[in-house]
């Protein structure tokens, strides 16, 4: 293990919406902190989405705390370029002492403090907050033949807009959100097919981000006290959002059962029916970005790292961040992350024997 150079209280891990809203009640609180980001510039995930992605909500339901995002000039629900606007805004406004690109690789055990491995050296920190978001792991689940065909295969990572697919003969894959927003644009310039496990199921028009996240802290509050809440998936899996709305009406919605290998031409069911295809676009999900965590031995057999709220069960001084709502209720979303800090920040600052000034 290498010496460490830097020692503070407090070293989040990840510059994204969720590292941020920790940022600001670690700013509050007086503590002594630094955030270690590995990209270029500030935006987390959003830096890598497509231009004409829609956030879930207006702006004034996706917000981190202190400063609202003001609403897009031209109206609407934001884009990811206006998210980035945002962040950027919100991390020089309230002073984040955000050192980037700095690529964390490892957390270990040190004497009394964890070591953080970067490429640039090593910090030592009596606690670390991870928030390294999921964007960095994209996931393509495995097909016969993936290898033989000869189109052209993408994930939503990959996406940069219906421009270069205009024309041809494309399949979107998965019943999500990325699925639904990029078919939705897509169907008005390329010949799309939608195939996924499940039949999609949109949300109700009326249920936005905010609803989303009210949804998921009742559920979240109804677990800790043993009782039964409606899930979210008990509703539907895809926002409405305006641009999917009107894919809707078009009739550009209708999906197919999932195909069950791929040729070099495109894909076959298992009752034989083929399609051929220019290509095949995986909008299958993303996993948590926990690789730099893995010398503290953490994980459980689903991959995740248990927690107790956010920290982590298995080591004390390690809180999680943003990922999913297994570390605290909509804590991936812009709403949720905010709440989610709100909650830990206290937790982390009492642990440290810091007297907070929330
Ligand atoms: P990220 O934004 O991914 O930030 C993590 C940061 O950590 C990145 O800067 C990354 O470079 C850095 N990092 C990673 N690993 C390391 C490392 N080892 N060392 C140092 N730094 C590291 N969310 C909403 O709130 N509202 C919406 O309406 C919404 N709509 C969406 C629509 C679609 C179609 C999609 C795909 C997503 C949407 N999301 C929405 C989700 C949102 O984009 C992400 O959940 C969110 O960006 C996660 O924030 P985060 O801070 O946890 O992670």
């Amino acid at each position: 293990m290498t010496a460490a150079e830097r020692s503070v209280d407090v070293l989040v891990i990840g510059g994204g919406q969720a590292g941020l809203a920790a940022g600001y009640y670690l700013r509050r609180a007086k503590a002594d902190f630094v955030i270690l980001d590995a990209q270029e510039a500030p935006g987390g995930a959003w830096r890598h989405f497509w231009p004409s992605l829609r956030l879930f909500s207006p702006a004034q339901y996706s917000s981190l705390p202190g400063r609202m995002m003001p609403p897009p000039p031209g109206g609407g629900y934001p884009s990811a370029a206006d998210t980035i606007a945002y962040l950027t805004d919100y991390e020089q406004r309230y002073q984040l002492p955000i050192v980037r690109p700095t690529a964390v690789h490892a957390v270990r055990r040190g004497q009394g403090r964890l070591m953080v491995e970067t490429h640039r050296g090593t910090w030592a920190s009596r606690t670390v907050i991870s928030a390294t978001g999921t964007w960095s792991r994209p996931y393509i689940p495995h097909y016969p033949g993936m290898g033989d065909y000869r189109g052209r295969q993408l994930h939503t990572v990959g996406y940069r807009g219906p421009e270069s697919l205009a024309g041809l003969r494309v399949i979107v894959v998965g019943g999500g959100n990325s699925a639904a927003q990029i078919l939705a644009e897509l169907s008005t310039v390329a010949d799309t097919t939608w195939v996924s496990l499940r039949p999609p199921r949109l949300l109700p028009d009326e249920v936005d981000g905010r609803a989303l996240f009210d949804l998921a802290t009742r559920r979240h509050n109804a677990a800790r006290t043993g009782q039964d809440a409606p899930s979210i998936a008990d509703l539907g899996d895809i926002v409405a959002v305006p641009p999917v709305r009107d894919a809707r009406e078009r009739g550009a919605l209708k999906a197919e059962p999932m195909f069950a290998r791929l040729t070099p031409e495109g894909v076959a069911w298992s009752d034989g029916t083929t399609l051929a295809a220019d290509a095949i676009i995986w909008c299958t999900g993303f996993r948590p970005a926990l690789g730099h965590l893995a010398p503290l031995r953490l994980r459980g057999p689903d991959g995740l790292i248990p927690t107790d709220g956010t920290r982590a069960t298995g080591e004390s001084r390690l809180h999680l961040l943003g990922y999913g709502d297994w570390t605290g209720p909509a804590s991936a979303t812009l709403i949720g992350a905010g709440r989610t800090a709100k909650q830990a920040v206290p937790e982390i600052v009492a642990s440290l024997g810091i007297s907070s000034k929330q």
